[in-house]
C-alpha cells in the first residue's frame, strides 16, 4: 500500500527536474500542492502548466510566502542553495523545509545506497547501478543525476534497491534519510562560494552518519583523514578502500594488492581478488578508488564477484569526466569539464601522460590556485590558458610560480583557438577548469558539449549560452 498524504499541503521550490518530480509525487499521493519557481523561463513555464493540468498550483517568476506559509512542509529541490533569500523569509519560518531526497525517502519502500563525497559521486553512483544490474538487480540510480529520488518513489513497482547520489545541499537539511550503505568517496574544499567554511560543508556531508543503526554500513575513503574520521562514532560497520597502501590485519573494505588486483576482505579471513587495474576502462588512480567503492557497496548489496568482475570490465567514464574526445595533428584533446573544484584537477593533471596545455578557468568557486602548485610542479602541464571570470585571479595567484600561464580574453571558442595554436604533436590539451561554468554556460555540460563540437568541428558554431 503506498502512503497517502491526503489532507496535508506540500509547498515545493524549485521546478526544475526534482522540484517537478516532488511535486507530481504530491499530488499522486493526493496533497495539495504548491510550487513555484523565482526563474521563469520556458522550462519553468512548462513544469509549472504540468503541475497546474494536474490539479496543483504552481507559478514562476515568484514566490507566494503567503501560500508556502500554509504548508505543511516546504520540499526544497537541490537547485536551490540554502543562502537563498526565500528561506530566511520571517512568513515561513514555522514551516518544516526539507530536501527533496527526504521528502522522497519518506516514501519509498526499498532499501537506499546513498553515495556522497565532494569528487567521484557521479562515477560511483553510476558504477555501483551497473553492478547491480550486471547481477540482474532490480537497481534504480537517481538522485543527482539522472532521475530524482521522487521519480523513482512513482515507479510501479518501485525498485528493489535505490543507488541514490547525495550533495551537501541535500544532505544539511535531513531529517529521517538513512541508508542501507553509505558511501564517502573524498573530502576536499568545494562549494567555498555558497559555504562560510569549509568546516561548514564537512558537517553538511556528515548528516549521512546522523541516523545511523547498528545495520548501517559505511563504504568509507581509508586514505583520505577527513573522509575516514567524518563518522565520529556514528553506529554500523565500517569498510575502507585503499589504492595506494595496504590494509591493516583487521580491516575490512577493498584493497589493491602489491600484484596489481582490486581486492574485497568483506569479511575477517576471506578475500576475493575480483580484476585487475589493468582490465579497468575507467582511467587515472582516482578511479581505482572508485572502483573499489563501487565494488564493495555492490558485494554488500548481494551481487556475485563474478557479476562485479563483469560489470568493472565493461564500465566506461561517465561524460565531461576524463573523456578523450580526438585526437587531431597528433594532439589528444580530453574534456574534464565536471572538474568543478581543484582537487578534481589535481587528479586529472597527475593522471595527464603527455605534456599538457591546460584550460583552467570560469567561475571563481573560492579555493586558491595556488593549491594546483604540487601538481605544476610535476611537470606535465606546458602552459595554462587561464580564461572566463576567475582568468585574472588564476594570474594573480600563480604569478611568479608558474611561468606558463597565458590570460585569453574572449569567449570560449577563442580558449580552443589558443589551445589549437600553441599545442605540438604529442601534446594533449586538458579542459579541467576547477571552476563552475556559469560564466559563460548554462551548465558543465553545455561547456564540455562545446569543446567536443570545437574540437571535432561537428556541430554547427552557436553563440556562448547565456549565465543561469
Ligand atoms: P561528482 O559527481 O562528485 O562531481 P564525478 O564522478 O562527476 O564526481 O567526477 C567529477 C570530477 O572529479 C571529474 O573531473 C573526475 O575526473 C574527478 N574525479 C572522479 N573521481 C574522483 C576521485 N575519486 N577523486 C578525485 N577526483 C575525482
Amino acid at each position: 500500500m503506498s502512503a497517502s498524504l491526503v489532507g496535508e499541503t506540500i509547498g515545493v521550490l524549485g521546478l526544475a527536474r526534482s522540484g517537478l518530480a516532488a511535486a507530481k509525487l504530491a499530488l499522486a499521493r493526493g496533497a495539495r500542492v504548491y510550487a513555484s519557481d523565482m526563474g521563469d523561463n520556458p522550462q519553468t513555464r512548462r513544469a509549472a502548466e504540468q503541475i497546474n493540468a494536474m490539479g496543483g498550483l504552481a507559478e514562476t517568476g515568484r514566490h507566494d510566502l503567503g501560500k508556502l506559509a500554509r504548508c505543511n512542509r516546504i520540499v526544497l529541490s537541490p537547485g536551490i542553495p540554502p543562502t537563498a533569500a526565500v528561506l530566511r523569509a520571517p512568513e515561513i519560518a514555522h514551516v518544516p523545509v526539507i530536501p527533496e531526497i527526504e521528502f522522497a525517502f519518506g516514501l519509498l519502500e526499498c532499501p537506499v545506497i546513498a553515495i556522497t563525497g565532494t569528487n567521484g559521486k557521479t562515477t560511483v553512483t553510476s558504477l555501483i547501478g551497473h553492478l547491480l544490474h550486471e547481477h540482474g538487480q532490480d537497481a534504480a540510480v537517481g538522485g543527482n543525476i539522472g532521475t530524482a529520488l521522487s521519480e523513482l518513489v512513482m515507479r510501479e513497482p518501485q525498485p528493489r534497491v535505490a543507488v541514490v547520489e547525495t550533495s551537501s545541499f541535500q544532505l544539511g537539511g535531513i531529517r529521517e534519510f538513512n541508508p542501507r550503505i553509505g558511501v564517502l568517496t573524498n573530502l576536499a574544499p568545494d562549494h567555498l562560494d555558497w559555504y562560510s567554511s569549509v568546516d561548514a560543508y564537512y558537517a553538511d556531508k556528515a548528516h549521512l552518519f546522523r541516523n545511523a543503526t547498528g545495520e548501517s554500513r559505511w563504504v568509507l575513503n581509508g586514505e583520505d583523514p577527513k573522509a575516514r574520521d567524518l563518522p565520529g562514532s556514528a553506529p554500523g560497520t565500517r569498510y575502507y578502500f585503499r589504492v595506494a597502501s595496504q590494509p591493516a590485519a583487521g580491516e575490512l573494505g577493498g584493497f589493491l594488492s602489491p600484484d596489481g588486483w582490486l581486492t574485497l576482505r568483506l569479511e575477517a579471513g576471506r578475500e576475493e581478488r575480483i580484476v585487475t587495474a589493468g582490465e579497468l576502462r575507467i582511467l587515472g588512480q582516482h578511479n581505482i578508488a572508485n572502483a573499489l567503492a563501487a565494488s564493495i557497496a555492490a558485494r554488500l548489496a548481494g551481487a556475485s564477484p563474478e557479476a562485479i568482475a563483469r560489470g568493472l570490465r565493461s564500465f566506461e567514464a561517465p561524460p565531461h569526466r576524463l573523456q578523450p574526445i580526438a585526437e587531431t595533428d597528433g594532439v589528444l584533446w580530453i574534456n574534464d569539464s565536471k572538474a568543478t573544484n581543484i582537487a578534481s584537477t589535481q587528479v586529472a593533471v597527475r593522471g595527464m601522460t603527455r605534456p599538457t596545455v591546460l584550460l583552467l578557468g570560469g567561475r571563481h568557486k573560492g579555493e586558491p590556485y595556488t593549491e594546483l602548485l604540487p601538481e605544476l610542479e610535476m611537470g606535465k602541464v606546458k602552459r595554462i590558458l587561464a580564461f572566463g571570470e576567475a582568468g585574472p585571479v588564476i594570474e594573480h595567484d600563480l604569478a611568479g610560480k608558474f611561468a606558463s600561464v597565458e590570460r585569453v580574453d574572449g569567449d570560449f571558442d577563442d580558449v580552443v583557438r589558443r589551445a589549437r595554436e600553441v599545442a605540438r604533436p604529442g601534446d594533449a590539451v586538458l579542459l579541467s577548469p576547477a571552476c563552475s561554468s556559469f560564466d559563460m554556460f548554462v551548465n558543465y555540460e553545455e561547456r564540455g558539449k562545446r569543446f567536443a563540437e570545437l574540437v571535432t568541428g561537428r556541430a554547427a558554431p552557436e553563440p556562448a549560452l547565456e549565465a543561469a
